[in-house]
């Protein structure tokens, strides 16, 4: 069973594409992707930016077993309304994790305005995911605000919660390697490497995650947090499963990285 972490719908196609859940369905049957999580992005950023909500994701999803949705928290709105919205979803199970964006909206994982949402998250058992690392070409965020090392303070003062960095910290995922060896409950999800919208990926870029992933390995000792994730539409679902699918694991860490840990982490049913 292979299982994509980290996918969007709505205008991030290339040169602005609306893409829609038929399309990720299309693309996962292409690539033999059995799920795809669908992450919103109702976020507040200066320029032009019309982010998807959850409830978009839930209506076009109709309840396709195959796509699974997690919802966001934008720090600019009022917080406690926006987790009552979630907490019914959640509940039933449609919505399985919180993504927030740290850097893409001006504030840092440690930010005090988000500890209802941690602590909404360690009661409802909720997985929560941040944005690491590089910012989209062209974003207006703080790149800063989302190293790896804020989701260390995270991790220390709530145990309980599963945290997922998004992007493995890149380009600090030596720093983020470091964070999740040393906490139980870090995870990361390994999307959004290479260029964004280019046709291929490149033996050049190949080569690059490569060696990233070696460096990463090196620290952690293992895949056994690593989930597969690839940030579609910016990327096509194949070429980046294929990239994945060469760097050298045994049968448990494959298992791991492209279904259990995703299993794990978001409480999916196997299908
Ligand atoms: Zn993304």
């Amino acid at each position: 069973m292979i299982i994509d972490a980290h996918t969007h719908i709505g205008d991030m196609g290339k040169d602005d594409r609306v893409v829609t859940v038929a399309d990720l369905l299309e693309s996962m049957d292409d690539a033999h992707i059995d799920m795809s999580l669908i992450l919103a992005n109702d976020i507040i950023v200066p320029n032009d930016w019309h982010g998807v909500t959850a409830d978009d994701v839930l209506t076009q999803r109709a309840e396709n077993e195959r796509i699974k949705v997690i919802g966001n928290i934008s720090i600019s709105r009022d917080i406690k309304a926006q987790l009552m919205q979630l907490q019914s979803h959640i509940e039933t199970g449609a919505i399985v994790g919180i993504k927030m964006y740290p850097g893409y909206e001006n504030f840092d994982s440690t930010d005090k305005r988000l500890m209802p949402v941690y602590e909404f998250c360690q009661k409802l058992h909720v997985p929560v995911i941040l944005h690491t690392g590089f910012l989209l070409q062209g974003s207006s965020g703080i790149q800063e605000q989302a190293h790896p090392n804020s989701i260390g303070k995270i991790a220390t003062l709530f145990p309980e919660i599963t945290i997922v960095m998004a992007h493995f910290g890149n380009p600090w995922t030596i720093e983020a390697a470091k964070i999740i060896a040393q906490h139980q409950n870090v995870y990361a999800d390994l999307s959004g490497f290479f260029t964004e919208y280019d046709e291929h990926i490149s033996l050049d870029e190949k080569a690059d995650f490569q060696q990233k992933m070696k460096e990463f390995v090196h620290i952690t000792g293992n895949l056994k947090k690593c989930l597969f994730g690839t940030d579609w539409p910016l990327y096509s679902q194949k070429e980046y499963l294929a990239a994945m699918q060469e760097l050298p694991m045994n049968d448990e860490e494959r298992e791991l990285v492209f279904s259990k840990n995703a299993i794990k982490v978001f409480g999916l049913e196997k299908e």
